[in-house]
């Protein structure tokens, strides 16, 4: 039987699937970016970023991540600039201590952010306070470190109002083992210079400690460095021009820590990942093994999350029209119980092509050695810069009332399992229950354990799958 013989379903059939088959030998520019990520520079950058400090927006380590980021970006060859964006209130955090009379320290211990200098140690007499919402604070409470296993943040503006000063609060919220079990949750005090006294997050285990040192009456010795005070967070543009220089795609992530802890998930690893994709495509176009993009590629690492893309579209303003997307990145460092890499945002109906595109690409390179098994796409949940472009429909912060393409790609969000249902006509191949979304978290999100060690060092495949996927994505899109 001829070939003109066969029925043209089956010769249909043949084609697809060795076309499917060859997919990847078909593209050897999207082979040649692969092949050049490298997991041992993803790793440095965020070991290198983490040991500047948090990284927070309008403090010395920003400043420092930024002069580190510029000079990277520089040094791969691209056109650099630095913003000095909108002051803020910031704070930072230089040194503290928090020990029982003992001389045991609490080593979970981390400062609540706004929390007020105490260079000299105090010591005061341990009182716990199981619900300081709903406590009423009396003359008790004055000179005695507090513990409450619940939040402060919102009750400490009642404490100061009572007259009633403890010398510090320590809280060990959420107090849900094995949540935060040896990592305290990073939290803050409202954003103010004059807070009185300052308080510190422990983790659920310092928590219990501190719960028995109370029952016989011990003491507690806090001290503390920090500065609070107005500063201008530093964002880095870097530029590949392509050959509609003023047309670009925006590859984005906040280079703040966030919670103003390690930030090595939370967010080295995102800023590492654009820094790689920055490099493999530069390189590749310089040795011609790619093309040189239709559009230019700008790459920014925003100096404090929503902040600094806000002030980033005020700055652009009309110029804003010239975004084809924004492809942002926030936790590729991590995984708790699953996998996958994610693709945010698929109920937008301007990013259909965009987030087809990834699913495309996804879906031609999974369970290939040094790629991906599960991924998907997922519906809006907000949280990061991506939403800096999107409207409020869409959990948006509507900077802006242009309908301009924006997903988060990650591999971990928040804090804990997170089910979601698919937005019809989305189900992926790429994930065991296609109508029902399992999206995975971080065991270390907005903790002092948020570390290299505990999340990028231990699974260092997560920032290399969302380079890989990202530049093979640009390399479809953009030609
Ligand atoms: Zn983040």
């Amino acid at each position: 039987m001829g070939y003109r013989a066969l029925p043209a379903i089956v010769v249909l059939a043949l084609t697809t699937s060795v076309l499917a088959g060859q997919t990847p030998a078909q593209h050897p520019a999207e082979e040649a970016f692969a092949a050049a990520v490298d997991e041992a520079r993803l790793r440095r950058a965020v070991r290198e970023l983490v040991a500047l400090g948090p990284r927070m927006g309008g403090t010395p380590s920003n400043d420092a991540s930024a002069d580190y980021l510029a000079d990277y970006f520089r040094g791969i060859g691209l056109d650099v600039e630095v913003f000095e964006d909108p002051p803020k209130l910031a704070h930072w955090e230089d040194s503290w201590r928090v020990e029982l009379e003992d001389g045991s320290v609490l080593a979970s211990a981390w400062p609540m952010g706004f929390s007020p200098s105490v260079p000299e140690p105090r010591s005061g007499q341990l009182l716990v306070v199981d619900n300081l919402t709903q406590a009423t604070p009396t003359a008790q409470w004055r000179g005695r470190v507090i513990y409450t296993p619940g939040d402060v943040a919102s009750a400490y503006a009642a404490v100061v109002k009572s007259g009633h000063l403890p010398l510090a609060i320590l809280s060990s919220a959420p107090n849900d083992p094995p949540r935060y079990l040896d990592w305290s949750r990073i939290t803050e005090l409202p954003a103010r210079a004059d807070h009185p006294f300052p308080a510190f997050n422990v983790s659920y285990v310092d928590g219990r400690t501190l719960a028995s040192a109370a029952e016989t009456g011990r003491s507690v010795r806090v001290s503390l460095v920090s500065q609070v005070r107005e500063g201008r967070p530093k964002t880095v543009v870097a530029t590949l021009p392509g050959r509609e220089a003023d047309q670009y795609y925006l590859v984005c992530a906040h280079g703040d820590s966030d919670s103003g802890g390690p930030g090595a998930d939370d967010n080295a690893s995102g800023v590492s990942t654009v820094m790689e994709i920055a490099r493999v495509y530069a390189a590749l176009v310089e040795s011609k093994q790619i093309p040189v993009p239709r559009y230019s590629l700008r790459f920014a690492i925003w100096g404090s999350e929503y902040h600094s893309s806000h002030a980033y579209i005020e700055r652009e303003g009309e110029r804003l029209r010239n975004v084809q997307a924004v492809i942002n990145f926030d936790e590729t460092g991590t995984g708790a119980e699953r996998d996958a890499i994610y693709f945010e945002s698929n109920e937008v109906p301007w990013n259909e092509n965009l987030l087809r595109t990834f699913e495309r690409v996804a879906g031609d390179y999974a369970k290939r050695h040094g790629f991906w098994t599960e991924y998907t796409t997922n519906p809006s949940q907000g949280g990061t810069d991506s939403y800096a472009f999107l409207p409020r429909q869409y959990k948006g912060k509507a900077y802006t009332s242009l309908q301009i393409p924006a997903t988060t790609i990650y591999t971990a969000a928040w804090d804990k399992l997170a089910e979601l249902p698919q937005t019809p006509g989305w189900e992926s191949p790429g994930t065991p229950d296609p109508k029902n979304l399992k999206i995975d978290y971080s065991l270390y999100y907005h903790s002092s354990g948020d570390t290299p060690e505990n999340t990028t060092e231990r699974e260092p495949h997560n920032m290399v799958k969302a380079v890989k996927v990202t530049g093979l994505v640009l390399l479809r899109l953009n030609r």
